[in-house]
């Protein structure tokens, strides 16, 4: 086994005992975010998924975006709130995400391009309307708005971007029989002139890939996210999803544990 190898895994099993003593839980109480975090997935191999939802599950309380945007409403403490979402809609999430959301048995949105459903997007099959409606009978999955054709929405005219946001709401509405209130933006990208263009859509709240802990006060058009990918490591997501990494000088110091 390599020098380093070794060391990481000394400092993982370290962490693993930290964490199950709510050394870590404790710390992040105190010096971390003092508002909602909302992670933001693509397409992640469910083993890697279920390793830090178990982290999750022991640090957070997982609740839906609906319990997140009207606690925000109602300012009441977002301490300590961890709202799980899927960009996109991809096939991998109902055949290896959802069986660990239903044996964890937590809360988790969707958002779905929905000019694309069945289809192909970024070279991946994304869910057809049976598989996304076989998880919404199950009560654990919601969806929201990603869109009608995922585009760059800082390309588009004001009549472009208005039909991508009511089209796409219609559309989802139509088919799932539920209000669509949830929009999350293509690539993360919005500007300040989009939100009016949100709220005006129908939108009773949106997304964003800003970094950060959401708070009561600040801005429902423009909710922050923290992007999770499959190589993040519970160290790694301990100091993002905590917001610890704040005090980090060198961000990048953490990539190495
Ligand atoms: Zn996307």
């Amino acid at each position: 086994m390599p020098k380093n190898s070794l060391a990481r895994k000394i400092v993982h099993h370290f962490f693993g005992l930290l964490d199950r003593a709510f050394v870590l839980r404790a710390i992040r109480m105190v010096f971390g975010y003092r508002g909602a975090i909302v992670l933001m997935y693509h397409d992640i191999p469910g083993k890697e998924f279920e390793q830090q939802l178990e982290f999750l599950k022991r640090n957070f309380d997982i609740i839906p975006v609906e319990e997140l945007v009207k606690g925000l409403e109602v300012r009441g403490s977002m301490q300590g709130k961890c709202v799980l979402t899927f960009d996109d809609g991809y096939k991998s999430f109902h055949s290896d995400i959802f069986p660990v959301i239903k044996k964890h048995s937590v809360p988790v949105t969707v958002f779905l391009i929905a000019g694309a459903i069945g289809k192909k997007f970024n070279e991946k099959n994304l869910m057809n309307w049976t598989e996304i409606l076989e998880l919404q009978e199950t009560g654990l999955v919601s969806f929201g708005s990603h869109s009608l054709s995922h585009p760059h929405l800082n390309k588009l005219s004001r009549a472009q971007l208005d039909r991508e946001l009511s089209e796409s709401k219609k559309a989802l509405e139509k088919k799932l029989g539920k209000k669509i209130e949830f929009f999350a933006a293509p690539y993360g990208e919005y500007s300040a002139n989009h939100l009016n263009a949100f709220s005006k859509a129908g939108y009773r709240a949106a997304l964003t890939v800003v970094e950060g802990d959401n708070i009561a006060g600040g801005n429902l058009l423009e909710l922050k996210r923290i992007t999770v990918e499959k190589l993040h490591k519970p160290t790694h997501i301990y100091f993002t999803t905590s917001g610890l990494n704040r005090f980090f000088q060198k961000p990048g110091l953490l990539k190495k544990i």
